[in-house]
């Protein structure tokens, strides 16, 4: 499949104002990936009406939810909007790839808001990728959280209580990206209470869709029991091998179920996008002219695009 077929962003209209990117590597990487992307500059992305809070959810493993999590915050953030990425799983790879160091002693991280009420005041952390992006750090402590929420009070909705839309406010965050680690326990669950829309990161291999009932069928329990205005939004493709016959049959079968909820922009694999976080940057700091950042970066797009209409979380 030519490069074009999946880069929806050529199509869609350039963001009309242009200003204030600030003085970090990401803005350095800006330039560059702008000047492909759109000649003449990357633009601001429109701002969403309220805060659009959303998970990042799929049981399995290494489909690519924090990849997408964090690339997709770096591509928000790079267009203007402030993000804030909440790292629900307690490996803190999503931590690690936006530059945070989630392994200092007596740092205050999800876990404490979750467990000790501690006020996301005290946990977020600005990204040094840039001064709109920010991130709620996990350590290995939140390893012992699916067991230890078990007893507490308000379980499923720990985290909701947290997010305090105040400072969403006061720090003029946009987006809250939820990554959830790969199962579909409490953490999870208090993942999808928080937010208002569930994107899912299908990869296009064997057995894409295998879990994805069961991800949808405990969406509609939490819809029905615990957060009414919870929808799955967004399907990203991801990791994404051109040469071979099975990711278009994978792709054309998601289309097929999920139709418009599926974001036109495919994900490919490439080496480029899983070296990144192992120097603590997102593909777009790492290299911002490659297929992987050009990509996520049209899916950033996409996604604020379509996001305009979508409301507040839960009001
Ligand atoms: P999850 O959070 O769903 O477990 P990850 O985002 O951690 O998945 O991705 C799993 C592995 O695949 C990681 O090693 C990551 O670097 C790699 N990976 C993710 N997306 C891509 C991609 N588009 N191309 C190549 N490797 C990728
Ligand atoms: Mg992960």
């Amino acid at each position: 499949m030519p490069d074009n077929e999946y880069n929806v962003s050529r199509e869609t209209p350039a963001p009309s104002v242009s200003q204030g990117f600030d003085d970090t590597p990401i803005a350095a990487a800006a330039a560059r990936a702008s000047e492909v992307l759109t000649p003449g500059g990357a633009g601001r992305l429109p701002r969403p009406p309220a805060p659009r809070i959303m998970t990042i959810a799929n049981q399995k493993g290494g489909v690519g939810k924090t990849t997408s999590a964090v690339n997709l915050a770096a591509g928000l953030a790079l267009h203007g909007l402030g993000v804030l990425v909440v790292d629900l799983d307690p490996q803190g790879n999503a931590s690690t790839a936006l530059g945070i160091d989630h392994r200092k002693p007596g740092i205050a991280s999800v876990y404490e808001m979750l467990l000790d009420e501690v006020p996301l005041r005290d946990a977020i952390q600005r990204s040094p990728s840039s001064d709109r992006l920010y991130c709620v750090p996990s350590t290995l402590d939140l390893a012992g959280a699916e067991i230890e929420l078990v007893s507490m009070v308000a379980r499923e909705s720990r985290l909701r209580n947290a997010i305090d839309m105040e400072l969403l406010t006061e720090l003029d965050i946009d987006y809250v990206l939820i990554d959830c680690p790969p199962s579909l326990g409490l953490l999870t669950v208090n993942a999808m209470v928080a937010a208002r829309e569930v994107l899912i990161p299908i990869q296009c291999e064997y057995y894409a869709l295998e879990g994805v009932g069961q991800l949808l069928r405990n969406i509609e329990l939490v819809q029905a029991h615990l957060n009414k205005d919870l929808h799955v939004s967004t399907i990203l493709l991801t990791m994404y091998d051109g040469r071979t016959k099975l990711a278009d049959q994978v792709a054309a079968e998601v289309r097929g179920h999920f139709g418009e909820k599926v974001l036109s922009t495919i994900i490919p694999r490439s080496v480029k996008v899983s070296e990144a976080p192992g120097f603590g940057m997102t593909i777009i700091e790492y290299d911002p002219g490659s297929r992987g950042s050009m990509s996520y970066l049209d899916a950033a797009r996409e996604l604020a695009m379509r996001g305009v209409a979508e409301g507040r979380n839960g009001s």
